[in-house]
């Protein structure tokens, strides 16, 4: 399995991002917006998405706070 495929949607790319207010490393799908934190097990479908992870840190949800982190 290619480990930048995204297994909730199969269609979209993973990459790594970094959060500016918190400095966490998180992985997003370009596609459906999955989210996985570091460390978690990327060949599971991700628990949470973009939007309730900012959310839940009182976070906008702006792309602008991501940095690409490759
Ligand atoms: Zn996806």
């Amino acid at each position: 399995m290619n480990p930048t495929e995204c297994p909730c949607c199969d269609n979209g790319v993973i990459s790594p991002w970094r959060v500016n207010a918190t400095n966490e490393i998180i992985l997003v799908c370009d596609e459906c917006d999955a989210l996985w934190e570091d460390g978690d097990d990327r060949t599971e479908p991700s628990v949470t998405t973009i939007d309730q992870y900012l959310n839940l840190r009182g976070l906008p949800l702006l792309w602008s706070g991501l940095v690409p982190a490759l």
